[in-house]
């Protein structure tokens, strides 16, 4: 698979446009079905919060996503190539091991967690927050799509906070899909409005999950906490 990816396309066309196609779908296809969900009224007993968001809420979240997926991640992505390939990443075979995958992706985790812990608080100072952060609060009921939707400087910010680490660390093109694909499964979990018998954060001690974050859109910005964006030690 890999192997046929690499003599079809050049480098630059799939770091770029192959992590876009990569990022597009895996956030679309976790992300709608949340919005089925809600209009459906399935599995509503499992619903964090018992207001529903208006079919034309939904889909003015949906156009100004695409619009900013076109228009600010995907120049992003290509003004940020030049400086993953400085640091050294590369697309050639062998793969690296799932030790080194797994040791990469679970250190981007986590410093990823800190850096937008960080940077999560700083936008609910009140200047930041009435210009910038308030847009991502707008919705107080968040459902799976509503994680990327955001003003595009803070686009900016969470795109870094998502790309230091394979940055410093110049990984394998297969280790950056690999942790976009987890890291977009996680952001759209903690959105979806849903709190399953099956969800991750009952079996997973440290992770935060749909309720831990459902929690920071449901309160007044001051007052809310639950900064991070995976982990639930940075607020303890
Ligand atoms: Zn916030
Ligand atoms: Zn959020």
């Amino acid at each position: 698979m890999f192997q046929y990816l690499i003599t079809n396309f050049n480098d630059f066309q799939l770091a770029c446009l192959g992590s876009f196609f990569l990022h597009e779908s895996v956030f679309f296809l976790s992300g709608l079905p949340f919005i089925l969900l809600e209009r459906a009224g399935w599995l509503s007993k499992y619903k964090i919060q018992t207001k529903n968001n208006t079919p034309a809420a939904q889909e003015k979240c949906i156009t100004r996503l695409l619009l900013y997926h076109f228009c600010v991640n995907l120049p992003l992505m290509m003004a940020s190539y030049p400086v993953f390939k400085l640091m050294g990443m590369r697309n050639t075979l062998p793969l690296p091991s799932w030790k080194v995958i797994s040791t990469q992706v679970l250190f981007y985790f986590i410093l990823e967690d800190f850096v937008f812990y960080w940077g999560h608080r700083i936008l609910h100072t009140k200047w930041l927050y009435k210009h910038v952060h308030s847009v991502h609060h707008e919705y107080a009921t968040p459902f799976g799509l509503t994680s990327e939707y955001a003003h595009p400087a803070e686009i900016l910010f969470l795109g870094f906070a998502t790309i230091v680490g394979p940055i410093i660390t110049g990984p394998h093109l297969i280790t950056l899909w690999l942790w976009m694909i987890v890291r977009v499964l996680e952001t759209v979990e903690a959105h979806c409005g849903y709190h399953f018998p099956w969800s991750l954060s009952n079996f997973l001690p440290l992770y935060g999950g749909a309720d831990f974050h459902d929690y920071h859109h449901r309160l007044l910005y001051t007052k809310s906490g639950n900064y991070s964006s995976t982990f639930v030690y940075m607020d303890w």
